[in-house]
């Protein structure tokens, strides 16, 4: 395990804080798609994105292991390492392959299970939290269970909501390459105000109401538009699971483990308290104001000018 001196650890959180704000003080001042995106701009970008993530898992793992009586500073690193994976895991989703999704997103929640481990001043592959769907395979090679399996509440009501709206349908091919429930939502530009939606780790796209008949083909423009917009929401999804790992878990841990029925209930069950969390954050700040959506729009490398609607206007 690497131990750092509290002096190290400060200038290491600090060094990481510096790269993570330094592309906020010259021109490009958003990681969103525009002017600055391309060359300098777009590596300064990935280097703040991935600075952000690391310094996310880093601060997270650190303060946690301080919370519990442990040391900052090797918490901080393999907490930041995570983070970086975690980076790495977005980069991949982004990707328009078929499964760039699902592999992302097990790469990705291996980075947030090395930062929950270093929180948890475990090893740093201990627990592997593996997302499938509405389920989470956990697997811990040196544990007594070396694979459970637990539904994530949050997920399954969210799951159960939408695929019961009439005017979904379950996307089972875009399922399997997202690796996270996807459902076309068949509704006119008039009737809903979003072109894609992710909630609990379910991903909606919209669809005009006439490619419900079966035989229609699109063009070629609106297919590669509504690869931009799942594009988009998978990183979304990753923000979930990665939310999910860093905060929720450790506060589901403290609030069930202490009971037996809490005990009983965490054996099969995550309750997803990240869902209520994220209903928050976007309730208090504005769509473009959001670092989360600036980072889903720049790793997909699109706007909202661009996946504001269908090339088509349908
Ligand atoms: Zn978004």
């Amino acid at each position: 395990m690497i131990q750092l001196s509290r002096r190290a650890s400060l200038r290491l959180a600090a060094s990481v804080s510096l790269l993570a704000a330094a592309p906020a003080r010259g021109q490009c001042v958003a990681t969103v798609a525009g002017p600055c995106d391309e060359g300098g701009g777009r590596a300064a970008g990935q280097a703040q994105t991935v600075a952000a993530n690391a310094l996310l898992g880093g601060l997270t793992a650190g303060m946690m292991r301080v919370a519990h009586g442990g040391r900052f500073g090797g918490a901080f690193v393999r907490g930041a390492a995570g983070g970086a994976l975690v980076y790495a895991g977005k980069r991949t989703v982004v990707h328009r392959f078929y499964g760039a999704g699902l592999l992302g997103r097990q790469i990705a929640s291996v980075g947030s299970s090395v930062s929950y481990n270093a929180a948890a001043g475990t090893g740093a592959l201990d627990r592997l939290m593996l997302p499938v769907g509405p389920v989470r395979v956990y697997v811990s090679p040196r544990g007594r269970r070396t694979v459970h399996v637990r539904v994530d509440a949050a997920t399954l009501a969210t799951l159960g909501y939408v695929a019961l709206r009439r005017d979904n349908a379950f996307d089972l091919s875009a399922t399997l390459s997202t690796g996270a429930p996807v459902f076309r939502h068949y509704a006119t530009p008039g009737q809903v105000d979003w072109e894609g939606a992710q909630v609990a780790g379910v991903v909606q796209l919209r669809h005009a109401p006439y490619e419900r008949t079966p035989g229609v083909v699109v063009s070629a423009a609106v297919r590669e538009y509504v690869d931009d917009v799942a594009a988009h929401e998978r990183v979304h999804v990753l923000q979930y699971d990665q939310s999910f790992l860093l905060w929720s878990a450790p506060a589901e841990d403290g609030i069930l483990q202490p009971s037996r029925a809490g005990r009983a209930l965490h054996r099969w069950v995550d309750l997803g308290l990240n869902l209520p969390l994220w209903a928050a954050l976007n309730e208090a700040v504005g769509h473009r104001e959001r670092p989360w959506e600036r980072e889903a729009y720049f790793l997909s490398r699109s706007s909202p000018e661009q996946i504001g609607g269908r090339p088509d206007r349908r």
